[in-house]
């Protein structure tokens, strides 16, 4: 008899609750693969059926991208590097080495490559590097079924609304795992940066990666609760729990559904207070999610995710050009769209060229810094920004420098901007002087100097996301002290509250589009210290925009007041859940009672 309620936990990654049985898939290092040494005259057979294979694998993936055409979620530029790296000739010709310098069939040549690629791969510290190793070992995977004889694309084959569980999922299996209408899906590894939670929060898949003890706990079959939300995972609940889940899912299901069909409705409070919800974006396709979730605007693209997934050359301006005009034919206007520079370095490296080595890279030559180093690489983007708003000069485009430290680093990257733009005009485009300047406020010396930037800039967005690891000396990626990353922390609060003031007195839009827009009790406080706009990833809008109306100004702004006087982050949250009561719940971030 099973153990009832083993609790374990993750990193939640996409929101929802989902109730179903595992199913459980082992990755490359499960199967026994056949390992065999064979004559030298077999070598060149052997090399025979790697190639083969490759191309069969390569087909595969082919027929994947074919049955995605034309879905609006279309992740298949993934596959497409996935294929370019089964092709990838110094990849075959290492695998070809082994088979004939050991003697070793198709089979073992290949996971001999994995496994140095590994020892290589696993004493990088970056999150980020060591995820691309993910990739090789799902072309490597793939490519090891297919010699098996497997069919790669038919080993996944879930029951229906099953919990999937896997040491890690390659972006392929994530989509054919997405068109088989699986219920979640549970990973040992990822992070969330991962390409596999790019997919999943795209098919909007309830997902918690880094557990652990996964394969320990849950067996095949077995009955999982996933709460995507809190990152939480129950193995066998009892009949209780499964009830209280069951209601809380049911109740979120019809809940999103009721919230969509009045996501259009404008944001406001309870008392009429506009307030702006935007969009932020990672890839331009997601603009058509961002329309159908009542964007108002888009107040983050990040146009370097095109580079971290693409083999895509970031010094060519057409490759910019292109990716903006995607972006800009689908939207219908009305609102901001907000271009932000690349943000390049630190954790985010582009597929195609290296960036050097750095001691500390999130101290080091990243984001901005990094443009201004290169100035041919920005200038490549920020022609392509302006080449592709002449032909919709009707939006309201933004242009933003990430990671601004100073004023006369704003108005170096400024002048290389106006330097773009009496070219082109040269040139003879057409592009209209109507667009917007500005700045993210994610360094903690940029809030401070918020009034004299405020001079320079035709906006700001508040990066909370870095500025909360810059103050507190906390990094965003390390669950070691992921407790005491806090956005409610006074000292962020004070910092935030100050660059308001200086942009309402320069008059001065300001938004805010770091993740703290998505948590309830921050962003309440973020409106009583007059913040009247914010960005977030689309599948949230509908929520914020509900909550919003659940509150009245004069109300929100005492209970700010009041926050602001107490020591701690633990203080203030508990304060704004008392006073906030039970409209804290349902919303994305409630709490699950057990009663
Ligand atoms: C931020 O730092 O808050 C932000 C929005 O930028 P990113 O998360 O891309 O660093
Ligand atoms: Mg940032």
């Amino acid at each position: 008899m099973s153990i009832r309620n083993v609790y374990l936990f993750g990193q939640g990654v996409v929101p929802g609750i989902v109730i179903g049985r595992a199913h459980l898939i082992q990755g490359a290092n499960q199967y026994a693969w056949t390992q065999r040494h064979i004559p030298p005259e077999e070598c060149s057979i052997e090399i025979d059926r790697l190639r083969q294979a490759v191309e069969t694998s390569w087909q595969q993936l082919e027929d994947i991208k074919e049955q995605l055409a034309g879905d609006s979620k279309d992740p298949g530029h993934i596959l497409e590097a996935h294929q370019m790296m089964l092709r990838d000739q110094d990849l075959q010709s290492s695998f070809e080495k082994i088979i004939v310098s050991e003697r070793i069939n198709a089979e073992w040549a290949v996971l001999r490559t994995l496994g140095a690629w590994e020892e290589r791969f696993l004493r990088i510290e970056n999150e980020y590097i060591r995820e691309r190793f993910s990739d090789l070992r799902f072309v490597c995977t793939r490519l090891l079924r297919t010699l098996s004889g497997q069919s790669a694309n038919e080993v996944i084959a879930p029951p229906p609304d099953a919990v999937i569980i896997a040491t890690e999922l390659s972006p392929a299996d994530t989509i054919l795992l997405g068109r088989n209408a699986v219920a979640g899906l549970i990973t040992v590894r990822g992070g969330k940066t991962s390409h596999t939670v790019i997919i999943a929060k795209a098919f909007e898949i309830p997902t918690v990666v880094g557990v652990a003890r996964a394969f320990e706990h849950v067996g095949e079959g077995d009955l999982v609760v996933l709460n995507g939300h809190k990152g939480e995972i129950i193995v066998n609940p009892d009949a209780k729990l499964v009830s209280v889940y069951r209601a809380q899912s049911h109740r979120m299901i019809a809940k999103d559904q009721a919230l969509l069909e009045k996501c259009h409705l404008p944001g406001e409070t309870a008392d009429g207070t506009q307030v702006r919800v935007l969009a932020n974006l990672d890839f331009a396709d997601e603009i058509v999610k961002a329309k159908g979730h009542g964007a108002e605007g888009i107040g983050l693209y990040r146009t370097e995710f095109l580079f971290m997934v693409h083999e895509k050359d970031i010094a060519d301006e057409q490759v910019h050009f292109q990716d903006v005009k995607e972006l800009l034919e689908r939207w219908p206007g009305g609102g901001p769209v907000t271009l932000r520079t690349f943000d390049l370095g630190g954790d985010k490296f582009p597929l195609t060229s290296q960036l050097a080595r750095e001691a500390n890279p999130a101290l080091g030559q990243r984001s901005l810094r990094l443009a201004l180093a290169h100035p041919h690489i920005f200038k490549a983007q920020l022609r392509g920004f302006l080449r592709a708003y002449a032909l919709f000069p009707h939006i309201d485009l933004r242009i933003m420098f990430p990671l601004v430290a100073s004023v006369r680093e704003f108005q170096t990257a400024r002048e290389i901007l106006c330097e773009c733009y009496r070219e082109l005009s040269i040139e003879g485009h057409e592009i209209p002087d109507t667009f917007k300047i500005g700045a993210m406020l994610e360094l903690p010396a940029a809030l401070m100097i918020a009034d004299m930037l405020s001079r320079e800039c035709q906006f700001f967005s508040i990066g909370s996301n870095d500025l909360i690891q810059y103050a507190l000396a906390v990094d965003r990626g390390n669950e070691k002290v992921a407790h005491m990353y806090r956005g409610l922390h006074p000292g962020i609060l004070r910092m935030i509250h100050h660059a308001i003031r200086a942009a309402d007195d320069a008059g001065v839009d300001i938004s805010l589009c770091g993740d703290l827009a998505t948590e309830p009790i921050p962003a309440l406080i973020m409106l009583g210290l007059g913040l009247r706009s914010f960005s977030m990833p689309p599948v949230f809008i509908p929520y914020a925009k509900d909550f919003l109306r659940t509150v009245r100004l004069a109300e929100i702004e005492e209970l700010t007041t009041h926050a602001l006087t107490l020591p701690c982050a633990d203080d203030i949250e508990a304060f704004m859940r008392a006073s906030l009561g039970n409209r804290l719940q349902d919303t994305f971030w409630s709490e699950i009672s057990e009663k």
